[in-house]
């Protein structure tokens, strides 16, 4: 990687569209708990995990519920 690489200029294609970041946008969640956390008009696009966060916290979702059941899945038979 050399200073003017065309990678360096282009936006990162998975950047967060409501903050702008390209970091944390790597996590899963249950499409229902994404559905109910995150507003209609970003639901369609990537959303880092501190916006969904911030998403969370504004809806009263509790957090570590969507952890466990994401991190803990099939654990518990
Ligand atoms: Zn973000």
């Amino acid at each position: 990687m050399k200073l003017g690489d065309p990678l360096l200029t282009s936006r990162p294609p998975r950047a967060c569209k409501v903050c702008g970041s390209p970091d944390k946008t790597d996590f899963q969640v249950p499409n229902d708990v994404w559905k109910t956390v995150v507003p209609t008009e970003f639901q369609n696009k990537v959303v880092c995990v501190e916006c969904f966060g911030k998403f969370a916290c504004e809806k009263q979702v509790d957090l570590f519920r969507v952890y466990k059941e994401t991190s803990g899945f099939g654990l518990n038979k």
